[in-house]
């Protein structure tokens, strides 16, 4: 139907998240109409990203260096570990300025089904920061849904046996159930860093 570099396209765009193939055929007529500047400053803004951005050596958040910005700022509590999937959920707990510790980012949840499994996330890394630093506490903010419970349950049994002295907490529950931290608002999300629980 379509010359096959538009083809290409849309079906680069479609599959992006939540971007069906409608929307995909529309970013891509956006992008023919477009001056050809602005459509090459996307092109790059994508090669850039790709080429400069990693996963820090130390939490595997995101990072423009081997280390994150967070790990490299040493004005940052070390003994307190804020655990979570996604590097956005680093973002959304930056948001609420309670927490001055660091993060270590699981780059998912455990949910066998899918065929995720302990090794497939940075949770062999998790357990050797905590033996190797001298952490005191270790904060789960996985989402409150399914498969983050479970993560999250994995984590305080691991810990619990193999770094007993070490404090496990949750966050505390007043975020909408089953949705991602991503969506909690920053009054909300505070609240409950603030109002966690020992698991
Ligand atoms: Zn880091």
């Amino acid at each position: 139907m379509y010359a096959p570099p538009v083809q290409r396209l849309i079906t680069e765009f479609s599959k992006l998240p939540g971007v069906g193939g409608r929307t995909a055929q529309r970013l891509a007529f956006h992008l023919l109409r477009s001056s050809d500047e602005d459509a090459l400053a996307l092109a790059d803004a994508i090669r850039e990203v790709k080429e400069r951005i990693g996963l820090c050596e130390v939490c595997f958040n995101l990072a423009d260096g081997p280390r994150c910005r967070i790990c490299a700022d040493e004005r940052r509590d070390t003994e307190t570990i804020c655990v979570v999937e996604e590097p956005s959920d680093v973002i959304s707990i930056e948001r609420t300025h309670e927490f001055r510790g660091r993060y270590h980012v699981l780059g998912g949840a455990l949910s066998p089904i899918d065929g995720v499994d302990p090794e497939d996330l940075k949770l062999a890394e998790l357990f050797g920061r905590i033996s190797d630093e001298q952490v005191r506490e270790v904060v789960i903010a996985t989402n409150p849904t399914t498969t983050g419970e479970a993560t999250a349950l994995h984590i305080a049994a691991t810990l619990r046996d193999r770094a007993p002295e070490v404090s496990v907490t949750r966050l505390a529950s007043g975020l909408p159930v089953g949705a991602d931290l991503e969506y909690a608002d920053e009054l909300t999300l505070g609240r409950a860093l603030a109002g966690r629980r020992a698991v």
